[in-house]
């Protein structure tokens, strides 16, 4: 039995087998090869397996996102029969007298440089595309597999680190509980865990080889720790204790269909946070009001290249039909920081989360922003949607949005394409934003209130760093008294107010929430019904 404690970002319980994902960035070397025909045959079996492989994630992909967006994997197989890279490749083996994984490499390399330094905008995209496929036969050479999300039990993930790439490419139904080694507790992968109600431990000291795939675990979130290869005993105890959280979650659902109402008649909304459209089945499961968050930016990540306009209305189309009526607010990409997207080169920076982000993002690359409006706009013809523009610092961007979505309106109008401007709001997640909330007020329709990045920026606490989890202090007097600024303010002009960061679902503070006058709060759907539960009991 092996053992190890860690912080737990969402408490539950279970036991299940374990799978490892290992860092795939290892060090390939340049070893001599006395038989450089056996190497060039172990590049065809890795071949074979990859298109094995890609051929699964298609077929997924088909299912989950639809043909336009699986499209990638398809161009994966083919580029991986390219006779100029296969050729490459052999050649090299046979002139270098060297191993196939460093051919497979610097070949990738190579191929990818050439298209990155074309001026064709696509062929400058499939510079990641040969990067990819090179990774995945370095690794079908190496025997570092990927875990196959298709034929793999549901298992509990054990991984150094996860980013939001990684994680939004992961087929949720198989995930039991994320353990690792690293990450902080206000990162994407908490509040994935989070959405997903499954147990999730971060800062873990564990070393991924003393663990395999397969090996049982028990993820404990509410004692924080992690077995490995438990007693029978423990598994029995671990059994009963998931059939009694079992049952206290069979209780909540007695809560569903009811009123968000305090003992002396308050109502408030509670709505859910999504980050894929494939979510919206744990926002109705747990009976949202609406959606109050959709992070659009997981459109964005674990690809290649931008989502078109057509795959974007489709997705957003899908989400507010799906809800049939009730409020979806679509949050614009808020892309930068944690969450990287190679594709769209935004460099390094000494400071992330200060850097380029977000609407900042949009406000200066015009083109990507009004893309995501044009399907915006036209999705809102569907349903009841709303935008939200992330990161606002002040009332001239503002100003500069609505003129982008003026033309935006024109251009749609000019093709008689049809479409709705929606009611816009913006995240208040700035202390700037907070100060001048009473003219930020007068512009727009709503505010929502992000906590997870007000706090960040208030407190001077990178929410990313893991060494200051202890100093995140979302209770801290400063944010509360700013959100009572916020709803105040909104509701001196006649505007609503609600929570969409991580406090939102902070069952200490539900009360407090009600009373300051919050109209909404968004939190992950495995917290609505613990929310409500909450309203209900209150005064
Ligand atoms: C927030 O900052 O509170 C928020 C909801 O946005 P994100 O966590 O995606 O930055
Ligand atoms: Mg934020």
């Amino acid at each position: 039995m092996l053992k190890f404690s860690g912080k737990s970002v969402y408490k539950g319980i279970v036991l299940g087998p374990a799978a490892v994902l290992k860092n795939n960035d290892f060090q390939v070397k340049r070893e001599r090869s006395e038989d450089p025909e056996a190497e060039i045959a172990r590049v065809e079996t890795a071949v074979e397996k990859a298109q094995e492989q890609l051929q699964k994630l298609y077929d997924k992909a088909v299912i989950e996102v639809g043909e336009a967006s699986a499209a990638i994997f398809e161009v994966h197989q083919m580029m991986l029969e390219d006779d100029d890279y296969r050729d490459a490749i052999s050649s090299m083996i046979r002139t270098e007298q060297i191993n196939a994984e460093y051919a497979v490499a610097v070949t990738g390399d190579n191929f990818s440089e050439m298209f990155a330094n074309m001026d064709d905008d696509y062929m400058k995209a499939r510079a990641a595309d040969i990067k990819d496929i090179s990774n995945r036969l370095v690794r079908n050479l190496s025997g570092q597999e990927d875990v196959d999300f298709s034929s793999m039990e549901p298992s509990v993930i054990i991984a150094d680190d996860l980013s939001p790439s990684e994680t939004v490419q992961m087929d949720k139904s198989k995930i039991l509980a994320f353990v690792t080694v690293h990450g902080s507790t206000n990162s994407h992968t908490a509040i994935l865990a989070r959405m997903m109600n499954i147990p999730a431990l971060i800062g873990v000291p564990l070393d991924l080889d003393e663990v395999h795939t397969g090996q049982t675990v028990i993820v404990d979130g509410f004692k924080a720790e992690a077995v490995f290869d438990p007693t029978e005993e423990l598994c029995r105890e671990t059994e009963s204790r998931m059939k009694e959280e079992q049952e206290k979650a069979e209780l909540l659902q007695t809560l569903k269909g009811k009123e968000n109402v305090t003992l002396s008649g308050k109502k408030i909304h509670i709505y859910a946070n999504i980050g894929s459209v494939g979510d919206v089945g744990y926002v109705l499961e747990n009976d949202a009001g609406g959606i109050g968050l959709f992070r659009s930016e997981f459109l964005y990540l674990g690809r290649n290249d931008l989502p078109t306009e057509e795959e974007q209305f489709q997705a957003y189309r899908q989400v507010v039909q799906t809800m049939a009526g009730k409020k979806v607010i679509i949050r614009t990409l808020d892309i930068g920081a944690d969450k990287q997207a190679d594709y769209l080169n935004l460099g390094n920076e000494d400071n992330p989360a200060l850097g380029y982000r977000a609407i900042r993002i949009c406000l200066k690359q015009p083109d990507i922003f009004k893309t995501q409006l044009r399907a915006l706009l036209r999705a809102a013809a569907y349903g009841n949607l709303s935008i939200m523009y992330p990161m606002i610092i002040s009332t001239e961007e503002v100003q500069q949005i609505y003129r982008i979505v003026d033309e935006v309106e024109c251009e749609l109008n000019d093709a008689g394409i049809p479409y709705k401007v929606p009611e816009q709001g913006i995240m208040i997640e700035t202390p700037a934003s907070v100060m001048i909330s009473d003219e930020l007020a007068e512009m727009v329709d709503f505010f929502c209130i992000g906590t997870n990045d007000l706090t960040q920026y208030t407190l001077a606490i990178d929410r990313q760093n893991e060494k200051l989890d202890d100093f995140y202090n979302p209770h801290h007097k400063a944010i509360l008294r700013m959100i009572k600024m916020v709803v105040d303010n909104a509701h001196k002009h006649g505007k609503w107010a609600g929570i969409c960061g991580e406090l939102g679902a902070d069952l200490e503070l539900t009360q407090e929430f009600v009373r300051m006058g919050l109209d909404e709060l968004s939190v992950a759907p495995s917290m609505v019904l613990k929310v409500r539960k909450n309203i209900r009991e209150m005064e």
